[in-house]
């Protein structure tokens, strides 16, 4: 389980997140929501290591994460899937997949890594799966962003942080997304999952963060938080779109 308890961090002078603790259970989805700004893009990048702890802990099954460096997170399980999906547009989509799984393949071996990578596509997108060799810049957004993903599967993660996996998907496409993270989870990842797909992020989620101003304004059960749209209306107003 991922812990975090107490986390104040933030950017230079700038204070942002003020005492966040939440919980990711492994095999289940938590959704973290809250208003644009609230601080829930640089809660992922203090758990991925990118932005230092300056108060409270941050640990993983019980072993402390807070200090480890950004570099060791995804071998110590650890690994983020950033918000724009970052892929590596002139490199292939095998090799984008590879990239995921960089820190092992030195223990692995280059060719059990590539024959994971062939099998994580024809499973998960099988569509893709005869065209490992093409660029990535030439797949459509919702084609990049399941690459993003399974490049973050790659490391063998323990915890997935997703930083608004939606952002620029077709709406066919989202739910298809979605139904990929329930997946994933079912088999035993904990994923944290940030969200501005209010809505559906909690139907697939079973437990719920909202974030204001770096603080946790509300925690619970999502059906709740669905059942009584005020409470969320009260953080994210309009934001809350369906
Ligand atoms: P959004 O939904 O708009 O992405 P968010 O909840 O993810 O918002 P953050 O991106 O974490 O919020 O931003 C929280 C605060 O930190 C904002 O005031 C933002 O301006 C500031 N901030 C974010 N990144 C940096 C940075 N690299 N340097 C300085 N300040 C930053």
């Amino acid at each position: 389980m991922l812990e975090i308890t107490d986390v104040e961090a933030g950017y230079g002078p700038l204070p942002v997140l003020h005492g966040v603790s939440l919980r990711v259970v492994p095999g289940t989805i938590t959704a973290l929501v809250g208003p644009n700004g609230a601080g829930k893009t640089t809660l992922l990048r203090t758990v991925a290591g990118l932005v230092p702890v300056r108060a409270g802990a941050i640990t993983l099954d019980g072993a402390a994460l807070t200090r480890v460096p950004a570099h060791e997170r995804p071998g110590r399980g650890v690994v983020l899937v950033p918000e724009g999906r970052r892929l590596f547009g002139d490199q292939t989509i095998l090799d984008n997949l590879l990239l995921g799984a960089s820190w092992r393949i030195r223990r692995d071996g280059l060719a059990r890594v590539t024959a994971e990578a062939h099998a994580l596509l024809a499973r998960h997108a099988p569509a893709l799966a005869p065209r490992a060799r093409q660029h990535a810049a030439a797949l459509s957004g919702g084609e990049q962003q399941l690459v993003a993903i399974l490049r973050g599967l790659m490391a063998h993660p323990r915890v997935l942080l997703l930083d608004e996996p939606s952002l620029g998907l077709a709406p066919q496409r989202v739910g298809e997304m979605f139904a990929l993270l329930q997946q994933i989870a079912a088999e035993g990842l904990a994923v944290l999952l940030v969200e501005q797909m209010v809505q559906q992020a909690l139907r697939v989620a079973s437990a719920a963060y909202v974030l204001d101003r770096g603080r946790i304004a509300l925690a619970g059960a999502p059906a709740e938080l669905l059942d009584h749209p005020e409470l969320l209306a009260a953080y994210l107003g309009a934001e809350a779109r369906a």
